[in-house]
């Protein structure tokens, strides 16, 4: 209740209303108007003090604790601080709103930046990790083959080969991690516009042909009738495509197949599956599979050429289209990874 400022103006108030009031009382010719006029202007001091103190102090009382609050950092009593939201609250509510939404302000940014400090720890730790096994591999293969393997005709291919092999392995992680950490970071901006996706899963499989051939895994596509045109980026649906019967080709056994399917569904969306016979997920995988560096048989994804990305890649794309992917498995059986699309108005 204790206010300067409030005190202040009570003092002038009852300061300039005392030799005023003596005036009027001597005019009136009220008894001793020296006593009677010191108790009047000590009343109006008091009322000054009241007034000043609701209309003006208690509002830069919230205004200056609310900056106590940003200068030390402690955004948690923020919500708490009672803002005037009057339309026709007065330039004063203006200023203690300004000073509450500065400190919203830098409550998110504050936020952010931890969120990405912790995101740079976690994924500096992951990555030396996943680099030191094809680098320590080509370091390995380089050495033996300049300690004299290099002249001996049993080993000497087999051993570039294999150098090749983590060289290319090394490539294809650098270019996933790339791409997670702009999706990661949201650098990454899809632009979406209406696209033919029958012409999409062409381009797809026909890209993937030759692998699956290697893998003796055949890959196909079924369109269903009126398929509508979609709405996505087309060069990042592209990709989740990719990954996904990427994925169909590694996990399934010779002569598997893996396919394709969309389906317009009744809300008006196009369902995309990508469906495999192949050696299926445990239910208690399902849930971490989008995880970045989550591998069930961490070995099997290194020996088919996987970076552990793959999926942790389509959840951001998906994400950023406003989309789930959605995964059915059965071990021994396969798996049905799919997810909706937008079909593009008309
Ligand atoms: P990777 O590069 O290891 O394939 P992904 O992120 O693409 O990484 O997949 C994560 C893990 O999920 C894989 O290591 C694999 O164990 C499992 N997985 C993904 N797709 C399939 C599938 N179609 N069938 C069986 N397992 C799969």
């Amino acid at each position: 209740m204790y206010n300067r400022l409030s005190l202040k103006i009570a003092a002038w108030t009852a300061g300039l209303m005392y030799p005023v009031c003596i005036g009027l009382l001597v005019v009136l010719k009220v008894r001793w108007p020296w006593v009677v006029g010191a108790i009047f202007a000590l009343l109006m001091g008091f009322v000054a003090y009241a007034v000043v103190y609701y209309t003006v102090a208690e509002r830069l009382e919230l205004a200056r604790s609310t900056l106590r609050q940003i200068r030390k950092r402690r955004f948690d009593n923020l919500e708490a601080t009672h803002v005037p939201k009057s339309p026709k609250s007065d330039e004063l509510s203006v200023l203690v709103r300004q000073v509450y939404r500065t400190g919203l302000a830098m409550r998110r940014e504050i936020d952010e930046l931890k969120r990405m400090e912790n995101y740079r720890r976690e994924f500096l730790g992951n990555v030396s990790h996943e680099l030191k096994t094809p680098i320590f591999a080509i370091q390995g293969f380089s050495e033996t083959l300049l300690d004299g393997a290099l002249e001996d005709p049993r080993v000497n291919r087999s051993f570039v080969d294999k150098t090749l092999t983590h060289a290319h392995r090394l490539n294809a992680l650098v270019q996933d991690l790339t791409e997670i950490s702009r999706l990661e970071t949201g650098a990454l901006k899809m632009q979406p516009k209406a696209f033919d996706i029958e012409d999409l899963v062409g381009e797809v499989t026909v890209e993937l042909e030759l692998q699956a051939q290697q893998n003796d895994v055949t890959l196909t596509y079924r369109m269903l009738p009126d398929l509508p045109p979609v709405l996505g980026d087309r060069d990042r649906i592209r990709q989740v495509l990719v990954n996904l019967c990427d994925n169909g080709v590694k996990y399934s056994e010779a002569g598997g197949t893996v396919e394709i399917v969309a389906a317009p569904v009744p809300s008006g969306e196009v369902k995309v599956s990508v469906v495999d016979d192949g050696i299926g997920i445990a239910p208690e995988h399902l849930s971490r599979l989008t995880e970045r560096f989550y591998r069930i048989d961490k070995s099997r994804s290194r020996r088919a050429g996987g970076t552990g990305l793959g999926l942790a890649i389509v959840k951001h794309i998906l994400e950023a289209h406003g989309r789930k992917l959605s995964v059915q498995s059965r071990p021994g059986h396969g798996s049905i990874f799919s997810f909706s699309l937008d079909a593009a108005k008309k």
